[in-house]
């Protein structure tokens, strides 16, 4: 995989794929367009798997963000982030009271407040029949997507360290874990399992 757009061969299998390079009429080879519209995408990565060129496009574009953000140019408020960064960057309902030693449940942000009852179940099930506990936060995700890389580790080195605090055993992946956090970057193997 590589990031390189000069590699473009102006195939246009992205564009044919995307519902949002087709509506500009641009390959992720167009990198002028591309920077301006950089927070238009949904950072999917179908582009990357139709890439004749091996191009991974929804890195290019991440690459983009970070770029734009760390010359200060993003302007995410105006862009309408303004609330969701003020509920994920220091996440309101970070809960860690009933993680347990080894491994926890970790389903996030999103799947919680999609599906509570569900959530409350699985919680309840996993703990009475294998003692596992559940943490309640986000992994960073939301923040990481919008090129904020140094909120993206703040978030994960916290996560990292509330986790050591609690007791939870870096490598055990043999209890169900819901998400993985933030590919990796805190040392805890995580697997999917919904
Ligand atoms: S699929 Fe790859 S080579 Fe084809 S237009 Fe898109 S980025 Fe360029
Ligand atoms: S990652 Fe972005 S550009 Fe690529 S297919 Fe998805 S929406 Fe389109």
């Amino acid at each position: 995989m590589t990031t390189d757009i000069t590699k473009c061969i102006h195939c246009h299998k992205c564009r044919d794929s995307c519902a949002f390079l087709k509506k500009y009429n641009i390959d992720i080879g167009d990198g002028k367009e591309l920077r301006e519209l950089a927070f238009h995408c949904f950072l999917c990565g179908t582009c990357t798997s139709v890439c004749p060129e091996n191009i991974d496009g929804r890195k290019v574009i991440l690459d983009l963000r970070r770029e734009l953000v760390s010359s200060g140019r993003a302007d995410l408020t105006a862009r309408g982030y303004r609330t969701m960064l003020w509920e994920k960057k220091n996440y309101k309902f970070r809960n860690y009271r009933h993680a347990g030693e080894g491994a926890v449940l970790f389903p996030g942000c999103n799947f919680p407040s999609l599906y509570p009852k569900t959530t409350a179940l699985l919680s309840r099930i996993l703990k009475e029949t294998a003692g596992i506990g559940t943490v309640y936060d986000c992994c960073g995700k939301p923040v990481a997507e919008l090129g904020l890389e140094d909120e993206e580790n703040r978030i994960t080195d916290e996560i990292s360290r509330k986790l050591k605090d609690c007791g939870v055993k870096e490598g055990d992946n043999s209890m169900p874990q819901l998400l993985q956090l933030s590919q990796g970057k805190t040392g805890y193997s995580c697997s999917q399992h919904i």
